[in-house]
């Protein structure tokens, strides 16, 4: 064996002692609430295809019609050769879905974060992110090189203690003063909660800072016109930057940034994630202008309205079992248990029960707080929600 092969097992064999250690599931079926994993049936729990759309007809349609149009591959970078028809509608229909002047999309989140965060600030600048922040936005703090604060989850008082130191520290010795970006999410990924825009939109007015609101778990199911959180308090137009992705409620594949046109100019110019990187497949963006359409439509508004109600089944049947949710108003269902082992063990009984949660544990989530994060999608049956019910019902004793 190489040294680096004999390294890195020993890595490993140490993931496997904290019981940290991760493999891949194989997945023999479409990304649907019933899987075949493993040559086992199970219902999905854990994806974040919220509304179903992953599997939607008529995405599927529009994939095949983007591929007849403009072929497989962009060819280049958007900035080369790659702009393409598609590209520009997707944007297009994404700054009218989000009431923006403008947007840009990316091959992935974890690149729009990359490539926005670095763009805005740099090392004479602050980022004040939230504590439960995505790692997307975390490496994307690290990369820039600004001075990076971190406040307590949804802690105002904390991220205002922050805002003043750094509206000290900000002015430099030659008078020039650096930005300030606090960024944060607006449905935690593995919490499920809400930030509160409200108040992040008043502090940051108030210090003169800029916000980035990351909508990733937001967007398609929140808001009058399902915007996402920023919509659903009434802060449209008083976040800069508005971050959110492609892959989760839209069912596709992508990130995106909505802002103002002078923001969007700036990223094409700076971001280089999107600088850098081949366009993504037109076809994926032509898939993803029909999910925007579609989340737009009154057929959107009927799978949320169908989402939340499977969501408030779903609540019922875990608390009824005797298990203890935080209070989310998400899809989003973290169970918590706490030690590593116990939530594997858990995970393992409720697979061979035949449904698919994962435990979720460090690095993810900090070490101690691992869970089950349980995801509702809005084409759950009835069946299996009670089926999960009597499921956790019959484990839970055994978790005391
Ligand atoms: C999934 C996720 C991302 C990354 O998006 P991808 O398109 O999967 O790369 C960024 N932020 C949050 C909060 C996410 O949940």
């Amino acid at each position: 064996m190489s040294s680096l092969d004999d390294e890195l097992s020993r890595r490993l064999e140490d993931l496997d002692r904290q019981v940290l250690r991760r493999r891949l599931r194989n997945v023999e079926s479409p990304q649907q609430p019933q899987m075949r994993v493993g040559g086992h049936d199970l219902v999905n729990f854990s994806s974040n295809d919220y509304l179903g759309l992953a599997t939607h007809p008529r995405l599927k349609e529009a994939l095949i019609e983007g591929t007849t149009r403009f072929g497989v591959g962009a060819g280049a970078s958007r900035l080369i050769c790659g702009n393409l028809e598609a590209h520009r509608e997707l944007e297009d229909s994404l700054a009218r879905f989000k009431a923006t002047d403008a947007a840009l999309t990316f091959s992935t989140g974890y690149a729009t974060a990359l490539g926005t965060v670095c763009s805005l600030v740099s090392q004479d600048d602050i980022v004040i992110l939230d504590r439960l922040v995505h790692a997307s936005i975390i490496d994307a703090a690290r990369l820039s090189r600004a001075t990076l604060r971190v406040f307590g989850h949804n802690d105002m008082e904390q991220l205002e203690a922050h805002l003043q130191w750094a509206e000290k520290a900000r002015r430099k010795a030659d008078g020039t003063a650096g930005q300030v970006l606090v960024v944060t999410e607006s449905v935690f990924s593995m919490d499920g909660d809400l930030a509160p825009i409200r108040n992040l939109v008043e502090l940051k007015e108030c210090y003169g800072a800029w916000l980035m609101v990351d909508e990733a778990h937001g967007t398609g199911l929140f808001g009058t016109h399902r915007r996402g959180v920023v919509e659903a308090m009434e802060m449209t137009g008083m976040v800069e930057i508005q971050m959110g992705t492609l892959g989760k409620a839209l069912g596709v594949s992508g990130g995106y940034i909505a802002g103002s046109r002078v923001l969007i100019d700036w990223l094409i110019n700076r971001a280089r994630s999107f600088i850098f990187s081949t366009a993504p497949p037109p076809a994926v963006a032509w898939a993803a202008r029909e999910a925007v359409r579609l989340v737009e439509s009154e057929e959107g508004e009927s799978l949320r309205q169908q989402l939340w109600s499977r969501v408030n089944r779903v609540k019922e049947a875990v608390v009824s079992a005797g298990w203890t949710l935080p209070a989310v108003q998400s899809p989003i269902l973290p169970i918590l248990v706490g030690n590593e082992e116990a939530a594997l063990k858990l995970a393992s009984r409720l697979q061979d029960e035949g449904f698919l949660i994962p435990a979720i544990r460090y690095p993810t989530v900090p070490r101690g707080e691992a869970r089950l994060r349980l995801t509702v999608n809005a084409s759950h049956t009835i069946e299996q929600i009670e089926r999960l019910g009597r499921c956790l019902q019959s484990t839970r004793a055994d978790f005391a």
